[in-house]
């Protein structure tokens, strides 16, 4: 069944946002989603909110969110609001999967990662056919019916996914029990009451278990926008796991002026020594959504 259920929440006013993962430093991967964002939100007349993902400690360093607001300040990307930060909001995350686990929908599971990486690319449902669920050392994972997931990408066009055999059954509690990105996500989208989010290509095909979560818990979909990703010369994606450099703040002007270029819009070359708040303004004023390149490898499908 392909559900094609459209429940974007366009009633009242677009609030945007940027959901950085503290990490490391912004990279120039980040940067994009950070500009893109803003303008996108900004050009609607909207609010940009920041979040802080925080919610993975042991791969977080001191002070690297600090460093990520003080570099989003000298790029003149100033939010709205406090940032949230996701650390103070296990409780809500907490309350998430009891509702999810009152409903019947999900499972304890103790396979290995060499399990999971063996069944392929969608996980088989190994634990969710044990009569004897496992009594320590398991991940939580939300049972999927089978639905193919579909949704109009304001940058990529149409974009499917059948959810039950190209992922499967997926975590939203980790062994380590720290929640897992996707029921997170999904929590304070709704909770900050986001309608627009724009963010790199790499979480384009999240989005489908985002969208299938905000269904089961029955919060409003957002808009959902993936630019293309930063790749290096060897065709991999840029992440700060990959080591990419931290953005040079102190470049803020050329580094906009880059980031701009690069989202399809077309500053012109004159801006590139202007402060980062003007050429921001030039941005949301001449901001054009559709300018922003896609990629050739999109599956273009027709949800008729
Ligand atoms: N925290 C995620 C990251 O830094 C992004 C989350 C999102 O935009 O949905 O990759």
């Amino acid at each position: 069944m392909l559900s094609t259920r459209n429940s974007v929440h366009v009633v009242g006013k677009y609030i945007g946002r940027f959901a950085p993962s503290p990490t490391g430093p912004l990279h120039f991967g980040s940067l994009l989603a950070a500009v893109a964002s803003y303008v996108d939100a900004k050009a609607n007349l909207g609010l940009w909110l920041v979040r802080m993902e925080d919610l993975d400690p042991p791969r977080e360093p001191a002070g690297a969110a600090n460093r990520i607001l003080e570099q989003l300040l000298q790029l003149d990307l100033t939010w709205d609001g406090e940032v949230l930060y996701q650390s103070m909001r296990l409780t809500a995350y907490e309350q998430a999967l009891e509702l999810l686990t009152s409903q019947g929908l999900c499972y304890h599971c103790n396979c290995t990662r060499q399990q999971v990486k063996a069944m392929g690319s969608a996980y088989d449902g190994t634990c969710r056919r044990r009569s004897d669920p496992p009594p320590s050392d398991f991940a939580t994972r939300l049972r999927i019916e089978p639905v193919k997931i579909g949704f109009h990408d304001q940058i990529q066009g149409l974009y499917q996914q059948d959810i039950e055999n190209e992922v499967g059954d997926f975590v939203i509690q980790r062994k380590d029990r720290l929640f897992a990105y996707q029921l997170a996500v999904v929590v304070d989208d709704a909770y900050q009451s986001i309608t627009d989010i724009i963010r790199g290509y790499d979480l384009l095909e999240s989005t489908p278990r985002q969208i299938y979560l905000q269904r089961v818990l029955h919060y409003p979909q957002p808009r959902y926008g993936h630019f293309p990703i930063i790749v290096n010369e060897q065709g991999e994606k840029l992440s700060k796991q990959r080591f990419a450099a931290p953005i040079d703040v102190s470049n803020a002007s050329p580094l906009l002026h880059l980031a701009l270029q690069f989202l399809g819009q077309s500053p012109p070359s004159s801006n590139r020594s202007l402060k980062p708040g003007v050429q921001l303004q030039w941005a949301i004023e001449n901001w054009d959504i559709q300018a922003v390149p896609k990629l050739a490898n999109i599956p273009q499908v027709s949800l008729k």
